[in-house]
């Protein structure tokens, strides 16, 4: 495996953990938004509470399958845990920023 320098292992991390944050951001959202238009379906129109409650699975889903592939370490690979400010990677003890 090839040695990254320093500067490339934060930067890579501080993209990383960018991509982290916006992710959550955006899962939350959509969770909540669901719950909204469950609540408001005057507002939003009908839709069955399974059809709601599978989205919100699905998109849980897809925020565990994005954070399985983007919270690794710049250096190891390893999963970071779930820590989102994060200082060391607990496997190899890289500094990430
Ligand atoms: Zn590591």
């Amino acid at each position: 495996m090839q040695e990254k320098d320093v500067n490339q292992i934060k930067r890579e991390f501080w993209q990383r953990q960018g991509r982290q944050i916006l992710a959550i951001a955006v899962a939350l959202f959509l969770i909540i938004l669901m719950a909204v238009v469950y609540k408001r379906q005057d507002l939003f129109g009908e839709y069955s509470k399974n059809t709601l409650v599978s989205a919100q699975l699905a998109v849980i889903t897809a925020f565990i399958c994005f954070t399985v592939f983007n919270w690794r370490c710049p250096a190891c690979k390893k999963y970071l845990g779930k820590d989102i400010h994060k200082h060391l990677c607990r496997h190899c003890k890289t500094r990430l920023r």
